[in-house]
């Protein structure tokens, strides 16, 4: 059978050709240089590191260089597909900052160029597979599950390379009567490509992170269409990326193998081969070793798990900058306060072998970023966070915001500002002693004497006056120290511990204690300020009483 009518035989219904689709989807009209690129994941309902690191990656690239980021949700493996994904994946890419020009949005595609969903895309997909066909680049193969498994077993028990190639292509160069016999009877087919690569042969390639790659050529006769007319990744994404303009494709390297064969489709269709940029894996050090971060063992690679958390999103996204920029840091140094899209971040600046991810200086960024933020700042976004995590929290925060502002103000501005809160989990343990229903019951230990603790909180109570401006207030802390016989010249008593019963940091401890239920707590005297005078005094008192009980 001539290929022309094998193409017809195969796709009756397909009336539109590929020049038409080039007419309805012109290249861009975007500024000499601009990258046009796009985030194509599939919506399992997982959203992860990963996403965003790409995700960051394509949104600097297209909009530092004026060009189109859109989004395109890669559905056509129905079976992996979770209800209400999609939605999933659009709210969070957005609530980390990743800005879409088009494509896929929660109130259905925006965009020239769609649509973009690719179980929309069937029609199109099948303009090039006729196409193909029509040239004798693919070929329908009707193979069933048992005849391909039978075939990888005698590959394997032959110790050759796995696959449907060369001798083992089973349906390449079928009869037509062959062909027409399995069409008749209804029998399932699939689209291959006919491969016409050799493995003998390299080629040197570039990718914008990976740097010059040899490749080797495929020789295999991948699937084109499933049986039930739907693309695979490989097919959808040549026609796909052609046809929406993509100038870069930003993608995770498991892609890297099948990489050839994606160069090789690209020529066969015609279409001009965009620029790769394949990102390594997020790693992590598990013991003394480094290993890819895994969905089934690490809970630290979904983003649900730094919303719950409270990571402000502006700490993540800082974060990933760090991850992926090496001179990030000392550009963050220099301009502390510039916005993030200031820096100009290049993809030859990527890691290779990926990256690997730190908590701890994820907590570190966070601490730092939130001690920049103004009392106010902190305020609105740890309110927003406790209202889905944690609403008893969020509604004292909520009774009175002025006095919780207050709270959060405090070493808040200045060269140094204090750095207490990493996460907004965090905020409770930190200031929840400023609520009479989160305040632990002191523990005085058995260090010191009943007597004396109560000893100095009487007299802190005694001499107490909320006017006292913080000189006095130690001055005050320190004559109480003297009059029970501990001593406030912190450097005598470390040249002779033996020779005093106390210290003026272990009366500050008694009192810290009685106000606070914590041994560590912000600056005592401001802590007291915003607590005001009735509840200081009432802790103390309280306190006095369960000691005395
Ligand atoms: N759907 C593919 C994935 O989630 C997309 C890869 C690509 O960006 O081309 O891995």
């Amino acid at each position: 059978m001539d290929t022309i009518t094998l193409s017809n035989l195969l796709f009756p219904d397909v009336t539109m050709t590929p020049e038409e689709l080039e007419e309805k989807f012109p290249p861009r009209n975007v500024p000499e240089g601009a990258v046009v690129t796009r985030m194509a994941p599939s919506p399992t309902g997982f959203v992860h590191l990963g996403n965003l690191v790409q995700g960051l990656t394509s949104e600097r690239l297209a909009h530092q260089t004026g060009g189109v980021l859109f989004l395109r949700v890669e559905d056509t493996d129905a079976k992996r597909e979770v209800p209400g994904a999609v939605e999933v994946l659009i709210n969070t890419l957005k609530h980390y900052g990743i800005f879409f020009d088009e494509g896929a949005t929660i109130d259905g595609d925006q965009g020239d160029y769609g649509p973009y969903r690719q179980r929309q895309r069937a029609a199109i997909y099948h303009v090039y597979a006729k196409k193909l066909v029509a040239e004798g680049m693919a070929y329908p193969c009707f193979c069933t599950e048992e005849e391909l498994a039978a075939m990888r077993e005698k590959q394997e028990a032959n110790k050759e390379t796995t696959g449907y190639y060369g001798k083992y292509a089973m349906w390449r160069d079928r009869s037509e009567e062959d062909i027409r016999a399995q069409l008749d009877a209804g029998h399932p087919w699939v689209l291959r490509f006919r491969s016409t690569g050799n493995i003998a042969n390299q080629f040197k390639f570039n990718d914008l992170v990976k740097g010059e790659l040899t490749i080797t050529e495929n020789d295999i006769d991948h699937v084109l269409l499933k049986s039930d007319g739907i693309p695979t990744y490989h097919f959808a994404h040549a026609v796909d990326d052609h046809l929406m303009r993509t100038t870069h494709v930003v993608r995770g390297d498991e892609w890297l193998p099948t990489l050839p064969f994606h160069i090789q489709l690209f020529k066969a269709l015609g279409f001009k081969l965009p620029k790769y940029v394949h990102i390594g894996p997020l790693m992590k050090m598990d013991g003394t070793s480094k290993r890819k971060l895994s969905k089934r063992k690490d809970p630290e690679l979904a983003l649900t798990f730094y919303k719950a958390e409270g990571f402000p999103v502006e700490a993540v996204y800082e974060y990933i900058m760090t991850l992926l920029n090496s001179n990030y840091e000392d550009w963050r140094r220099a301009n502390p306060t510039a916005p993030a899209t200031d820096f100009k971040f290049s993809p030859k600046k990527l890691n290779p072998a990926g990256n690997l991810f730190d908590y701890a200086k994820l907590m570190d960024v966070s601490k730092n970023e939130i001690s920049r933020m103004s009392a106010e700042k902190v305020y609105t976004l740890l309110l927003e966070w406790a209202r889905e995590f944690d609403p008893d929290f969020a509604e004292k925060l909520a009774a009175d915001p002025a006095y919780a502002t207050s709270i959060l103000a405090i070493g808040r501005g200045g060269k140094k500002p204090r750095k207490d809160l990493a996460t907004w989990n965090e905020a409770k343990p930190y200031m929840g002693f400023f609520y009479d229903e989160y305040m632990q019951k002191p523990d005085f230990g058995d260090k010191f004497s009943k007597d004396i603790i109560i000893s100095v909180l009487n007299k802190f109570l005694a001499t107490y006056d909320f006017a006292d401006d913080s000189t006095v207030w130690f001055d005050k802390v320190k004559a109480i120290t003297a009059e029970i016989g501990f001593t406030a010249d912190m450097k005598a008593y470390k040249a002779d511990p033996t020779a005093f019963p106390g210290t003026v940091a272990d009366v500050s401890a008694f009192i810290r204690l009685a106000v606070t239920g914590k041994t560590n707590s912000p600056d005592l005297y401001t802590v007291m300020q915003i607590l005001g005078y009735d509840r200081t005094v009432a802790r103390i008192r309280a306190a006095v009483q369960a000691l005395a009980d």
